[in-house]
């Protein structure tokens, strides 16, 4: 969740840190997160962006306060009532996110929007364009535990009830966001 994303051309790239740098992206601690092309680019950059809000400590300003407003608006291109400027300014956020930083986290969140948009434009354009809902059933990527055996994994069970201010919610919120996705309810966290 520290670097900028791998699209299908890159995939025979050697995982080794020139090689990685080379592509524009990086290596970082070595684990990847994969999706394949079920998923909606938007709910990936959703969930990834919503961890990194979270987990953002708040000494930094612009790193807690832009990290939750990026993630704000992928929220609302989620739920089918963004405008195209929304995708301007998640940009222009990404752009100062990193302003005055202590640590590597807000840069993680700038590679990872920057690219990407980029790499999906159309994808974006096309998702504020007929304001419908996305899927957005994707789990935080955080594993708890892999089976031995089996390479069954096993999502943290927590982490997606861990609010900004680092309290964990009574409530499901991704319930409470999938109910208000489908229509059902008026909103998350
Ligand atoms: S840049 Fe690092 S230290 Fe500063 S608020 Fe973000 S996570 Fe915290």
């Amino acid at each position: 969740m520290s670097n900028a994303v791998i699209t299908p051309a890159m995939l025979d790239t050697p995982l080794c840190f020139d090689a990685m740098r080379e592509v524009g992206s990086g290596l970082g601690s070595g684990g990847f997160v994969v999706y394949d092309t079920t998923r909606s680019i938007v709910d990936v950059l959703g969930v990834l962006l919503r961890f990194l809000a979270v987990e953002s400590c708040g000494q930094c300003n612009a790193c807690k306060l832009g990290t939750g407003a990026m993630s704000e608006i992928v929220q609302r291109v989620q739920r089918g009532e963004a405008e195209q400027t929304d995708l301007e300014t998640l940009l222009r956020r990404s752009h100062t996110v990193t302003d005055q930083n202590r640590c590597f986290l807000p840069v993680g969140a700038q590679l990872i929007v920057g690219s990407t948009v980029e790499a999906f434009v159309d994808e974006f354009v096309a998702t504020v364009e007929a304001g419908d809902p996305t899927p957005a059933d994707l789990p935080i990527p955080l594993i708890d535990w892999i089976d031995d055996d089996t390479g069954e994994v096993t999502w943290h069970p927590r982490v997606h009830l861990r609010r900004s201010d680092w309290a964990d919610a009574d409530e499901d919120p991704v319930a409470t966001r999938l109910a208000a996705l489908r229509g059902e309810g008026t909103g998350e966290d």
